[in-house]
């Protein structure tokens, strides 16, 4: 009898432990096993500015290298001023200083943002959240339509008077000639759309954000601290079956106390023994994603995209340097030696890296 019961009951207990068994194995080759055997169509990637480190741009809040530690020759009162709202109306100039420094079309997107534009080519993306202000995956060429840019972009800009719109071209011909970008039909200062704080995120993303994660059977987060909220609570809006993948230097995203002892899902649980479903990945997201693809076999298909893109990218500068510098001659030999000489604006490429 009491065998029987047993066994019974050690039966029940497989079969429960196997329902809630969501990664055979809980590591990368886990998610490479659940991306085949449950076909996923419906994928959301979340990243942060660990993505694009590796392209030059610099982190906002390492020390040392963090764009806020280098921000003392604007004489802010603070390094977040830059990007507050009020100090914005009072005094826009150091902003657009920075803007210039920071601006799209300097950088080159990493492998990381090709392995998402692999994923969305293989109909596997349901959508891309980026906290990233940078533009590299409209320059990647992920479909505008699969990315939700939750802080904002410079790819379009308003008139923060009569909030008539602005491409990122029109502001960048001015911001580049260091000036102050002001509307044509009001004298209202052109802000490009990023979002500074006590600014609402775009609708777009709070839309979007109920329509797509019920529907995520897989979670990606490349590179991203998950400290900057709400886009760090994103992570509890899949269902409780879908596995998680963190790709970053460091763990992130942790369980709080207070929240599990209320028995609210809250966060990652990459290290009880009953997690069957979070996976970290330490190291650099570049990496991460190249061998990710390797797994599934896409390897070589990802290492050619980067080489073809970056080839592309690196021939149009070439060509509109050429421009800029037959315009520049041009005007030259029009205008009078002693005038400053035009063309475009030095990159300074080296300060930009890490
Ligand atoms: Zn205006």
């Amino acid at each position: 009898m009491n065998k029987m019961y047993y066994r019974i009951r050690n039966s029940i207990k497989k079969s429960l432990l196997d329902l809630l068994q969501i990664l055979d194995n809980v590591n990368l080759d886990g998610i490479v096993e659940y991306i085949r055997k449950n076909n996923c169509k419906n994928i959301i990637t979340m990243a942060g500015a660990g993505i694009s480190t590796s392209a030059g741009i610099p982190d906002f809040r390492s020390p040392g290298t963090g764009l806020y530690d280098n921000l003392q020759k604007y004489n802010l009162p603070h390094p977040q001023a830059i990007f507050e709202l009020d100090f914005f109306h009072e005094n826009p100039k150091p902003f657009f200083v920075l803007a210039k420094e920071l601006y799209p079309g300097s950088f080159k997107p990493t492998v990381c943002h090709y392995f998402i534009k692999m994923l969305a080519e293989k109909d596997l993306l349901l959508r891309h959240y980026t906290q990233n202000i940078d533009t590299l995956e409209r320059v990647a060429g992920i479909p505008d339509d699969k990315i939700v840019e939750a802080h904002g972009t410079f790819y379009t800009g308003h008139c923060l008077g009569c909030r008539y719109k602005y491409s990122l071209d029109w502001m960048k011909e001015r911001i580049f000639k260091d000036e102050i970008p002001v509307c044509e039909k009001c004298p209202g200062v052109v802000k490009p759309d990023i979002v500074f704080f006590g600014e609402n995120l775009p609708d777009r993303f709070h839309i979007l954000i109920g329509k797509d994660f019920p529907k995520c059977d897989l979670l990606i987060v490349l590179g991203s601290s998950l400290i900057v909220q709400p886009f760090a609570s994103l992570i509890d809006r899949v269902e409780p079956k879908v596995p998680r993948l963190l790709i970053n230097h460091e763990k992130a995203g942790h369980q709080s106390g207070i929240m599990s002892l209320l028995g609210m899902s809250s966060g990652m649980d990459f290290d009880s023994k009953d997690n069957t479903r979070d996976v970290f990945w330490c190291g650099d997201c570049d990496e991460g994603c190249q061998l990710l693809a390797d797994k599934l076999g896409w390897g070589d298909e990802l290492r050619e995209m980067v080489k073809r893109e970056h080839e592309s990218i690196d021939q149009s500068t070439c060509e509109s340097k050429q421009t800029d510098k037959k315009i520049s001659d041009t005007k030259n030999k029009d205008e009078p030696k002693d005038k400053e000489e035009a063309g475009p604006p030095p990159q300074n490429e080296d300060s930009k890296k890490p």
